[in-house]
């Protein structure tokens, strides 16, 4: 008979802005519906106790990838606009309002900020690929991880913010 854990629940589950998983993102992106008039998010949910992994991955068994450290700053810049975006969504209902935005308008900030979560994939499933920390699915090559941490000591030489690393003119994934 197979041992089953239980995982013991946070009272208040971790919603992550910048270190959502990207299993998570994809998922989301697959699943989103934008005739729901809603604003995109990445659906990662940390809401164990202690746990590495968040509640979708957990029941998976399988070990949760975040953005990649050379993208941290596009992913922060990610979260800033679905933040900024989720103005359109919000219920105003006290009468002086008038910020209230109708169905067609939302579906359409829905499919910009779809369009935007499936952009912000591709430029760090190109920088995995670029940089070797990821191979194809069938792949269970361990990625050598020493080049990368030489790229990413690179770049926080030259970077402003040093913990917010960007893709930069040249990379690949990267687009103005
Ligand atoms: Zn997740």
């Amino acid at each position: 008979m197979p041992m089953t854990t239980r995982r013991r629940l946070a009272d208040t589950p971790i919603v992550p802005k910048i270190f959502f998983c990207l299993h998570c993102l994809r998922t989301s992106i697959k699943n989103f519906d934008v005739t729901n008039a809603e604003n995109f998010a990445p659906g990662c949910v940390f809401d164990a106790v202690a746990s590495v992994a968040c509640k979708q991955y957990s029941s998976r068994n399988q070990i949760c990838h975040q953005t990649s450290v050379g993208m941290l700053g596009n992913a922060l810049e990610f979260s800033q606009i679905l933040n900024w975006s989720q103005e359109f969504f919000v219920d105003h209902t006290a009468p002086d309002q008038n910020l209230d935005w109708d169905l067609t308008l939302r579906v359409q900030v829905g499919h910009l900020t779809l369009a935007l979560a499936t952009g912000f994939e591709a430029a760090e499933l190109a920088h995995r690929r670029e940089h070797g920390l990821t191979g194809t699915s069938k792949s269970k090559v361990t990625p050598n991880l020493v080049p990368y941490r030489s790229f990413v000591a690179g770049r926080r030489s030259i970077a402003d913010d040093p913990t917010m690393l960007r893709l930069m003119p040249g990379d690949d994934g990267f687009l103005l």
